[in-house]
């Protein structure tokens, strides 16, 4: 064998042994929340299609339109030739509902985040992080060269030491956090971390991925009181309850504009698919007309924490933690095997200690599934985690 091949064998052992090697398998979703694993249809209790958009008729003909017309790619960076009329015209529609001057569209969230930071921080700027911040947050802040700290979860003191501390001597500070923690189902508290971001000249960046379509009346984190958090970078994705594919920032127009021509995951990087671009632009006209429909998920979510006597859930995510990753693994294979999918969710995805079940609630799961997910997850997984 090559070093090579040695190399990634002998990791690969390392992770088996600590029950943190990850296969993929392959799952194919159908209408509504059913998913075809293994030979078996289940009920699945971890998609991020939380509207069930990806599979809605309207979505599907609106894409299907743009493919039959516009061909299955978009041919080049947007800079360049691939910039087709669609891409502006979603780009309205996001900056209307998020309340900005502009926004500008990537290939993904992930590709979002690690081209914005960069492009605004900088060797000598300061960036503060919630410690339950997205990788893709963690992974564009390293990519700045900025200084960087993790302040602990949702702790408004911790944030406002270092504040005080390090603000003085950067030139810009950049705070950065999830809306809705994809992990964990809660809340950053936008309007409180926005009041101190102005005080302190910093700005404020969320990465509203779970929050768009579901919280605030379909606009998001930043809309949950009656007027609008002060959030200068409002990030997101189109990949979650948007049900298509792609990232987003809503910002003003010197910001987007900034972005548009130096953001280097936008510049060296093929547009988006135009039939993507469709079913987002069909998926938003839906989640506008029918907000009934959108405030569906975190109603079922509810329903689910109200009958184990867990927190109520804020979002359409609710964690379970175990602990241990086999702890996880055995509760997620014996939910399996009763017909439901609910993924176990291990370090380094979450915290070390803090392996879990993260069950996500989608508008169309029946109640029936819910009430007989909650008795099964109280009669055999909690009743084990109060034995320990
Ligand atoms: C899923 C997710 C992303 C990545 O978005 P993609 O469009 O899937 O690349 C970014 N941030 C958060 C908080 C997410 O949950």
């Amino acid at each position: 064998m090559s070093s090579l091949d040695d190399m990634a064998s002998a990791k690969l052992e390392a992770l088996e042994s600590r029950k943190l090697r990850r296969r993929l398998i392959e799952t194919d979703r159908r209408a509504g929340a059913y998913v075809d694993r293994n030979g078996r249809t289940l009920v699945s209790f971890c998609c991020n299609d939380y509207l069930n958009m990806g599979h809605d008729p309207r979505v599907i003909a609106a894409a299907k339109a743009a493919l039959d017309v516009s061909g299955a790619t978009s041919g080049a960076s947007r800079l360049v030739t691939g910039n087709h009329s669609l891409f502006g015209e979603l780009e309205k529609r996001l900056a209307r509902l998020k309340q900005t001057d502009d926004c500008v569209i990537f290939g993904s969230g992930y590709l979002a985040n690690i081209g914005i930071i960069p492009t605004l921080m900088h060797p000598g700027d300061l960036i503060l992080a919630d410690a339950l911040s997205h990788a893709c947050l963690l992974a564009g802040t390293d990519l700045s060269g900025a200084k960087a700290f993790r302040f602990r979860h949702n702790d408004l003191d911790h944030l406002t030491e270092l504040l005080e501390t390090h603000r003085g001597t950067a030139r810009h500070c950049l705070i950065v956090t999830d809306g809705v923690f994809s992990m964990d189902g809660d809340m950053a508290p936008v309007n409180a971390m926005a009041d101190m971001a102005n005080v302190h000249d910093a700005w404020l960046m969320t990465d509203d991925a779970h929050g768009i379509g579901v919280i605030g009346g379909g606009r998001g984190s930043s809309f949950l009181q009656d007027e609008k958090a002060d959030v200068a970078l409002q990030m997101g994705t189109l990949s979650k309850a948007i049900g298509s594919y792609g990232g987003y920032l809503c910002a003003s127009q010197p910001v987007i504009d900034l972005i548009r021509t130096r953001a280097r995951t936008l510049i060296y990087s093929t547009g988006l698919p135009p039939a993507s671009v469709a079913a987002s632009l069909a998926a938003l006209d839906i989640i506008e007309a029918e907000p009934d429909y959108a405030a569906l998920p975190v109603q079922k979510a509810q329903r689910f924490t109200r009958a184990l006597n867990l927190p109520l859930a804020e979002s359409p995510i609710v964690p379970l933690v175990l602990g241990a990753p086999d702890a996880a693994l055995a509760a997620s294979q014996f939910l399996e095997d009763e017909g439901f999918l609910v993924t176990a969710i291990r370090p380094p995805t979450v915290p070390e200690g803090t392996a879990r079940l993260r069950f996500t609630f989608t508008a169309q799961h029946a109640d029936a599934d819910i009430d007989r997910l909650a008795d099964l997850v109280r009669t055999h997984v909690l009743r084990k985690v109060a034995a320990q």
